[in-house]
């Protein structure tokens, strides 16, 4: 999860993010060359998540990871060595379904 700090901004309407705000916070899970590398490190106004245009093309990123590469040599020797964990098996479920 992104630290949110006194003074932190949501990343959609810039406004300060406050207590008694309903907040959402994302692990950076984009490359800085994502257009969207700049939410995917960020807190935001649930509010504002929920009528942002990009809502559901950023969600499906976030299930997809695309910063995760099966073909990777390391994760294939995690995986051959100590099984695949339930949140590997979501994401490559998900991406067996949804073709991006
Ligand atoms: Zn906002």
């Amino acid at each position: 999860m992104a630290l949110i700090f006194e003074n932190s901004t949501c990343s959609i309407c810039k406004e300060v993010l406050t207590e008694n705000h309903d907040v959402i916070t994302w692990q950076t899970f984009l490359s800085k060359e994502h257009k969207f590398w700049k939410y995917s490190d960020s807190g935001m106004h649930k509010s504002c998540f929920e009528k942002w245009k990009y809502k559901e093309e950023f969600e499906e990123l976030y299930k997809y990871q695309p910063y995760i590469d099966f073909d990777d040599p390391t994760l294939k020797r995690m995986i051959k060595e100590h099984g695949m964990p339930n949140w590997l098996q979501e994401i490559k479920n998900y991406r067996a379904k949804n073709r991006i």
